[in-house]
């Protein structure tokens, strides 16, 4: 990664270095030897302090496994050396009524400025899924992820009542759904991640499922603030329960995973109105262009933040049913794709980056989510 982030800061260090002492030979060498050797012993342990830390920023940007909450670009990366990550992620069933909008959104052979297709990432449940999609959606390179078997409601029984068998039950056995139901072609190892049913918290019984079985992440906990986040690990969550996951259902204790946390939306930002989860819980007005605008505001909030946060396009794909929508998703894709450093990436794949950043110079020569279903 940080190739050129150490090249930039190489010379500064080495400039640093001659003005001082340049300095301190004007000034002291002449006059007082004493205070010149105090000053070149000086000099050299800056240096060797430059050369550690240097060292040491190459190696943990090489092996992120600990990451914050609002803690920055991972590894420092200057904003105008990031990629823009934004992720497209559809949840429940994956049927023949919602297959053609997937098909009209990432059939055109849109690609990243790596080269890479734009792919997406899919929280599947299992009622009314016709797996012979979720095959060849996999195929394509799009990201499975579970969404629980049943789905059922209310919400409530999530938090309550379901236990860590049920969670188990629900999240492990769609898992296995979908490896068994398209023939093994999806395997169980590529299924890394999950979101609740209604974004239902189930507190550790839930976190401890997911690490036992080797998950990688959630994305369930929704951030309500108007200066969103990166995803972060909840290794600390006392961290965040309160300021990020106000839920009474938080975990508790430290575990292993990933939380690609929900940051909202707002309808007509800056607004008074209530924020949505998720993108279907708002409703531009006037069609077309209303939904293309409340996009692409949402998305600049995202882009121009200073630590150029991910966008997350988090929905149903019911919203597509309103007049208009589908085009202005459409319409908001191209537009995203017109800008040079913004990557359309599955979720795994953005955890992948972020656990090992790159530039976004080093970014377009690597094949960071061109082969991600590859075996
Ligand atoms: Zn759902």
């Amino acid at each position: 990664m940080t190739k050129q982030i150490i090249k930039a800061r190489w010379p500064l260090v080495i400039i640093i270095i001659v003005v001082v002492f340049y300095c301190s030979y004007i000034n002291v060498f002449c006059y007082n030897p004493l205070a010149s050797c105090f000053i070149l012993v000086l000099l050299l342990s800056l240096f060797l302090i430059s050369v550690l830390t240097l060292t040491l920023t190459a190696y943990q940007c090489d092996q992120i496994k600990v990451l914050e909450p609002n803690s920055g670009i991972p590894c420092r990366l200057p904003a105008d050396q990031t990629p823009m990550f934004v992720y497209f992620t559809f949840d429940d069933a994956v049927t023949s009524s919602n297959i053609g909008y997937y098909r009209r959104l990432f059939g055109k052979g849109h690609t990243n400025p790596n080269g890479c297709p734009v792919r997406a990432t899919f929280f599947n449940s299992h009622q009314n899924t016709d797996y012979n999609l979720v095959s060849s959606l996999f195929q394509e390179g799009h990201e499975l992820a579970s969404h629980s078997v049943s789905h059922r409601s209310p919400s409530t029984w999530w938090e309550h009542n379901a236990t860590a068998q049920d969670w188990f039950d629900e999240i492990v056995g769609q898992r296995e759904n979908i490896a068994r139901n398209t023939g093994g072609l999806v395997p169980i190892e590529k299924i890394k991640g999950m979101r609740s049913p209604f974004l239902a918290l189930g507190g550790d019984k839930q976190f401890d499922m997911l690490e036992e079985n080797d998950f990688v992440y959630d994305s369930s906990i929704a951030y309500n603030s108007e200066s969103p986040t990166w995803p972060f690990t909840l290794n600390k969550p006392a961290a965040m329960n309160g300021p990020i996951c106000r839920s009474a259902f938080c975990p508790q204790s430290p575990h292993a995973l990933w939380e690609v946390v929900m940051n909202v939306y707002y309808q007509d930002y800056p607004s008074t109105t209530r924020p949505c989860s998720m993108v279907d819980g708002c409703r531009p007005d006037s069609g077309r262009q209303g939904a293309k605008n409340f996009l692409w505001k949402n998305f600049r909030r995202h882009y121009e933040h200073r630590h150029k946060v991910p966008f997350g396009v988090n929905m149903h794909a019911a919203w597509f049913s309103y007049e208009g929508y589908l085009d202005a998703m459409d319409d908001f894709m191209t537009a995203l794709l017109d800008l040079p450093d913004v990557y359309i990436v599955p979720v795994m794949t953005l955890l992948e980056w972020i656990q090992q950043p790159l530039s976004l110079e080093d970014m377009k020569q690597s094949p960071l989510g061109c082969n991600a279903n590859a075996s």
